[in-house]
């Protein structure tokens, strides 16, 4: 099971309760499951759906959702495919033809087609290895989100009285619970329940004092990374976003006022990562679904605590660390009141404001908030220090800075104002690498004074600090970290400062080498990202389906430089691998020989690595001497063309003799790309596209640039 999951989805381990529901559904026995978001409840389905022969059945009911899962599965080597309104007659008969012929592993339907007409009998033709339903507790009345097309899902039990079905939710009370099993029909099913705590997030309340003072300094940890901002009302939002914008910060508005098509775009903008910040109504907003949202704030009170625990945990989907803050005025009662007392119903009515007093308890105290949280769910917590809330941590609005500042000036001073903060802060927090060995900068006595600090909160401070005017950058493409007159006044006559504390880390935390650290290598991190734009963008699919933040993290964390060591990386499995590691190392290479970091090793390399080394290459190679061009071996390999040249690159770099002639564009091409590269002065790639623009597809100029740079 182990082998598969690293093979198909680049994991190394399970999540708590997945190999216990995994090994139940394999049993073929009937399962209900409850995790909370982010929890991994997809791999329990589509863990067995692999293992098992036949298709397994998956109902969900949301659409954005399914092709999500769908297009990721198919980027791991999982042949899957959905049936859905978004389709077309034609498109679906053809799915329904690749499901009978045996070509799928998973099906993903909507709820209401086990109504339309001819489904049944198509269903049923199928060999399928088990059933799953998303969402469940969407089958219940007693559920805060009944969706009466889930009523039908009462007849797959007697469609398949022998096929395993596993129902997964989030949340469900006992009563919703029992509802389940009952309208499933499922047969003594086993129950698991996972902790809903979140580890990941951190929760913070922070008094309101105007955006200036309290929103954007978050903003700015956070700058190019996906935040939610929930307000109280649509225009709020508006306004909010419009403000944000002429900042210069890419927000946009996403509420129930707007169009659906202005909506579809804002959240898929959104979701290829070319918007930062949504700002949304707490009402709306249900159909964000991002695995890399860094911070959620809720500018106003929430509803109900319920509501706010929903709401903050679509943030860190990815187990990634992630703020939840919560701007905090009593004075915000009043918005809510307004509209509790238009209720008509008395009981409603008193049950609202019940609710709205929690939140106001919530925000008062002076107690563990994470243990107050989970205790909304029944859960209690044993631990007395959650050390992942504002009051565990004991922190405090603003802290003297006086001293980290000192440091970063005489570091900026000491290393002759020559380097950018990538560079100070790893002399700063002591991180040895041959650049910084070579520069001597290892012997200085700022080297390591910041240890025990992490390279987000120093940037930010640096940012910080270049704001307040004691440092400027340099302009240009690699800017670097310049003194200023004030900076040098700040140093001479002894000056204090303060600075907001949730720009500093409260320290304690033990130091360790991985990828939920905040540790990682920014400036390689950044390059990876926009490798991973431009791959995603070719593919017409969100970045995330390419690889994670968290894989890019460890990325910038272990500097893998082979193909054996790239494959330890979380999230990078088998087909991944084949299809993008090329491009992946010659990034981390570069980036490498550039600044002289060097690769850490992260672990043992895992079995399948020499089988797929072998082979993947050598399989290219074979074709390649059988005389067939790049296009014709990806359609042998089901691979992309660009894959196949990305292997070309790395073979001819091997064995600079291959035989490539055979592949070699008509002249023509080659003169009008030669021509385009000419003219940027490189060999990227972008720019020329840009030049040539639609004359010539991304893998004709990848082809070329083959033969270019041969002569
Ligand atoms: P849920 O549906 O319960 O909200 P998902 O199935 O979407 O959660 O999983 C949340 C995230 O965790 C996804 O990015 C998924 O790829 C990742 N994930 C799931 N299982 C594991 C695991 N065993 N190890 C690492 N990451 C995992
Ligand atoms: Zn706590």
């Amino acid at each position: 099971m182990l082998s598969l999951l690293k093979q198909y989805f680049g994991y190394d381990s399970f999540y708590p309760l997945q190999q216990e529901i995994i090994t139940n559904v394999v049993a073929k026995k009937d399962t209900l499951a409850i995790m909370p978001t982010g929890g991994g409840k997809s791999l329990c389905y589509q863990l067995p759906a692999i293992r098992l022969p036949g298709l397994a059945v998956v109902i969900s009911p949301l659409i954005a959702l399914m092709k999500d899962q769908v297009d990721q599965l198919k980027m791991n080597g999982v042949e899957a495919e959905l049936i859905n309104s978004s389709l077309t007659a034609e498109e679906i008969s053809g799915v329904q033809s690749a499901a009978l012929t045996g070509q799928l592993k998973i099906l993903y339907i909507a709820p209401e087609r086990l109504g339309a007409y001819g489904f049944a009998e198509f269903l049923r033709l199928l060999p399928v290895s088990l059933i799953a339903i998303d969402e469940a507790h969407c089958i219940s009345e007693w559920g805060h989100d009944f969706r009466p097309d889930y009523r039908q899902l009462r007849v797959l039990r007697d469609w398949f009285p022998t096929v395993p079905l596993i129902a997964l939710t989030a949340t469900a009370t006992d009563r919703v619970r029992s509802d389940i099993i009952t309208q499933l029909k499922l047969k003594e099913p086993a129950i698991f329940i996972a902790s809903f705590d979140r580890p990941n997030l951190r929760y913070s309340v922070l008094p309101k004092k105007g955006m200036a003072a309290s929103l954007l300094p978050l903003l700015d940890k956070y700058r190019g990374q996906s935040a939610i901002l929930y307000c109280f009302s649509r225009k709020g939002t508006e306004e909010l976003a419009h403000s944000l914008q002429q900042r210069g910060y890419k927000a946009a508005a996403y509420h129930g006022g707007l169009d659906s098509k202005t909506r579809t775009r804002v959240q898929d903008r959104f979701i290829n990562d070319e918007i930062d910040i949504i700002t949304a109504t707490i009402a709306f907003g249900m159909g964000i679904d991002k695995s890399n949202v860094r911070l959620v704030v809720h500018c106003d009170l929430p509803k109900s605590v319920e509501g706010y625990y929903q709401e903050t945990g679509r943030a860190g989907r990815d187990g990634l660390p992630a703020d939840c803050v919560l701007f905090f005025s009593h004075g915000d009662r009043r918005k809510h009141a307004y509209f509790i007392d238009e209720l008509k119903d008395e009981q409603e009515r008193k049950q609202a404001w019940d609710k709205l007093e929690e939140v106001l308890k919530y925000g008062d105290l002076s107690t563990c908030r994470r243990a107050y949280l989970l205790g909304h769910f029944g859960e209690e917590t044993a631990k007395e220090n959650c050390a992942g809330c504002d009051v565990c941590l004991g922190q405090v609005t603003v802290e003297d800075a006086t001293d980290i500042t000192r440091i970063i000036l005489t570091a900026v001073l000491q290393t002759g104002e020559r380097f950018g903060m990538g560079y100070l802060a790893s002399v700063l927090l002591g991180k040895p690498s041959d650049r910084i060995a070579s520069s001597r900068h290892d012997r200085l006595p700022s080297f390591g004074a910041l240890q025990g600090h992490k390279t987000a909160e120093l940037n930010a401070v640096m940012r910080k600090l270049i704001s307040l005017g004691l440092l400027k950058q340099s302009p240009g493409e690699y800017p670097v970290v310049l003194m200023t007159p004030k900076g040098h006044q700040f140093l001479d006559q002894k000056e204090t400062i303060d600075l907001p504390s949730v720009l500093r880390s409260t320290g304690g935390r033990t130091k360790k080498l991985s990828a939920e650290d905040e540790n990682f290598d920014q400036g390689l991190f950044d390059r990876l990202r926009s490798l991973r734009k431009e791959l995603a963008d070719r593919r017409g699919v969100p970045p995330y389906v390419i690889f994670g933040d968290r894989t890019l993290r460890e990325m910038a964390v272990y500097y893998p430089q082979s193909e054996g060591s790239l494959l330890t990386i979380y999230g990078v499995g088998a087909q991944k691998w084949e299809q993008f590691g090329a491009d992946f190392l010659t990034i981390i290479r570069k980036y490498a020989a550039e600044t002289g970091v060097v690769e850490v090793k992260k672990g043992f390399i895992p079995k399948i690595t020499r089988r797929l080394l072998g082979s993947t290459f050598g399989q290219t190679k074979e074709l390649l001497t059988q005389g067939l061009t790049s296009a014709q071996i990806a359609r042998k390999r089901g691979l992309a063309e660009g894959t196949i040249l990305s292997h070309l690159e790395k073979l001819l770099e091997q064995e600079p003799k291959l035989p490539i002639d055979h592949l070699k564009p008509p002249s023509d091409n080659l003169r009008a790309i030669g021509e385009a590269f000419q003219k940027t002065g490189g060999w990227a790639m972008a720019p020329v596209k840009e030049i040539l623009g639609e004359a010539y597809s991304y893998d004709e100029i990848r082809l070329a640039r083959i033969f270019l740079t041969r002569e």
